[in-house]
């Protein structure tokens, strides 16, 4: 269900693997998803680009070029302003409205943030990846929860559109950890998250981890469950999800050793997400009734009608009418619509979590 008008401009991305990174993240080797083994030559940038804007579509878009795949606010500064000033070009020439960047929360000092303002950065990513401090240190992030919290409100004060960067099953994490997780990003305020299960990649060190027993990924199932929680929560309070799940080009497929790969994994969340909003409902009532426009049809499908036929349990009757984009849920006389079941949801979600000891 549409939440929210969304700014979403084209991205040209530009990865500089691991540059600027002081530490390896356990999860992590960019060259193996990327494909990107060295970082680029100026030249190779503005052939990037070129080529990107060549390729938009849609040329009333606004674009957006994206530093991605290091920590670029860890460069040393005169390299930062070579690949910025490079990017400004096009800023100048109006195919171009401005900069993003990724970055970790614990490398952007106030004068870093005030040298980023004045060169047209307009989105800061930040890699949290957990608000769980036992989690971070087990990921190896080298910066604990107070640290990525202050590193979100320092990007919002100086009027960054803030991304927060979140990933699902990490070494010591639980369902319950990256509930609280997705709950304290909703403080945030942030303008957008992207939300990664966790993969086994080749040459990381969790791979050596996978191998000697000391992690098990999840399984799709269960990466699923925690992942339409996140969705239906993120819903909730009207945050985009710009991407769920990492995109990895297909000759690069062979590079995820285990976990809970789908290339289809953001359609596969929110079919659950909407299974499982509904089924919270009519288990309370069974024998209900959706009705919900053509539009949204495919919720209730799901992936190869597996929403449907799960739903039978639950649901005698199902009214499909034109183009509503809200959905009902009935029970006799008794209407009730997505938003509000969503916001009961949701409450009861904090409400474990409170008497979990985690809020
Ligand atoms: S900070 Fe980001 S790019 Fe650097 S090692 Fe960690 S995950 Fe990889």
């Amino acid at each position: 269900m549409k939440t929210r008008n969304i700014y979403r401009p084209y991205i040209i991305p530009i990865f500089l693997p691991n540059a600027g990174c002081k530490r390896r993240c356990v999860f992590c080797s960019q060259k193996d998803v990327t494909g990107v083994e060295k970082v680029p030559t100026l030249i190779e940038v503005r052939n990037e680009i070129k080529k990107f804007l060549n390729y938009f579509k849609d040329k009333t878009r606004s674009v957006e070029i994206a530093f991605y795949g290091g920590t670029f606010t860890a460069l040393p500064i005169e390299i930062q302003r070579k690949y910025i000033e490079t990017a400004l070009e096009f800023v100048d020439k109006k195919r171009v409205i401005g900069l993003r960047i990724s970055t970790r929360p614990d490398d952007i000092p106030p004068e870093e943030l005030d040298f980023l303002k004045k060169n047209k950065v307009i989105t800061i990513e930040l890699g949290i990846q957990s608000f769980c401090d036992d989690v971070l240190k087990e990921s190896n992030r080298g910066y604990d929860s107070k640290q990525a919290i202050s590193g979100c409100k320092r990007v919002k004060s100086k009027g960054f559109n803030l991304g927060i960067h979140l990933m699902t099953g990490l070494p010591s994490s639980s369902h319950t950890c990256d509930l609280y997780s997705a709950f304290k990003t909703v403080e945030m305020n942030p303008d957008m998250v992207r939300i990664h299960p966790t993969l086994v990649i080749k040459n990381s060190m969790l791979e050596k981890m996978y191998l000697n027993n000391s992690y098990t990924p999840q399984s799709l199932e269960e990466s699923l469950d925690i992942l339409s929680d996140m969705y239906l929560i993120f819903s909730r309070y009207s945050i985009p999800i710009n991407r769920m799940g990492l995109q990895i080009p297909v000759e690069l497929r062979n590079s995820i050793v285990a976990g809970p790969y789908h290339p289809s994994l953001g359609d596969l969340v929110e079919y659950e997400s909407f299974y499982k909003l509904g089924t919270w409902f009519f288990k309370k009532f069974k024998n209900g009734e959706i009705v919900i426009g053509k539009n949204n049809l495919f919720l209730l499908n799901g992936y190869n009608k597996k929403n449907l036929r799960r739903f039978g349990e639950y649901v005698s009757r199902i009214k499909v009418i034109e183009n509503v984009e809200n959905i009902f849920f009935k029970i006799g006389n008794n209407v009730t619509d997505y938003p509000m079941v969503l916001e009961k949801y949701i409450e009861e979600l904090r409400s474990k979590l409170e008497t979990e000891g985690r809020e």
